[in-house]
């Protein structure tokens, strides 16, 4: 599910590369007024990577509404991103052009583990995805964040929002893994069924 993203500006032209999704690893994305950049914060070590100032997890940016899916699709009007931090002339636009492998997210159990019983923008945004999917499919919750490495959550998230990239990365995942290995995620739809919550009710 990991994007990388890149930011650009309609007044400076300049922007930068950063990813989305990769919430055993991040905190979220972060724009450094000291470093003029938008920049992703570790989980492990949570300070700039520019200018080494600690980053709380409330300070990262909500990208949801603001970052297309691949290609630029997206539900609506994207809203406009945060205010440039090298001129401050005006907001970015966010271009997603790269999708990263998934494992890199189901893969990491130890990291995931670390984050348990805290909360964070990157992993928020990442739970709050699977709920549609997760009712489309009609999938226990117990069983998929037991799949992903996620712990549930005790107290609201720090954001309620969802990211259509990430909520399109969750359902082609899932999708594939009740096609492949359904007993992993407890489901007992048949290959059928799955096709036709995936593709709809059409010839294949
Ligand atoms: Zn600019
Ligand atoms: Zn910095």
């Amino acid at each position: 599910m990991p994007y990388e993203i890149e930011s650009s500006c309609a007044a400076c032209r300049q922007g930068d590369r950063f990813m989305i999704g990769n919430w055993p690893e991040h905190l979220g994305v972060y724009v450094c007024s000291v470093c003029k950049a938008l920049t992703n914060i570790s989980v492990e070590t949570p300070k700039c990577p520019g200018c080494g100032q600690l980053v709380e997890p409330q300070d990262c940016y909500d990208y949801s509404f603001a970052i297309p899916y691949l290609g630029g699709q997206f539900l609506r009007e994207p809203e406009p991103g945060p205010n440039c931090p090298k001129c401050g002339q005006g907001p970015l636009a966010f271009e997603n052009n790269v999708h990263l492998n998934m494992g890199m997210v189901v893969g990491n159990r130890e990291k995931a583990q670390a984050t348990w019983g805290k909360d964070h923008v990157e992993k928020a945004i990442f739970m709050n995805a699977t709920i549609p999917v997760i009712e489309e499919f009609q999938l226990d919750p117990r069983r998929v964040f037991a799949y992903f490495n996620l712990d549930l959550p005790s107290r609201p998230l720090i954001t309620r929002r969802l990211s259509f990239p990430i909520i399109l990365d969750i359902r082609t995942h899932l999708g594939t893994t009740l096609m492949t290995s359904p007993e992993e995620l407890g489901c007992t739809m048949s290959t059928e069924e799955v096709m036709r919550l995936l593709f709809g009710d059409r010839e294949l």
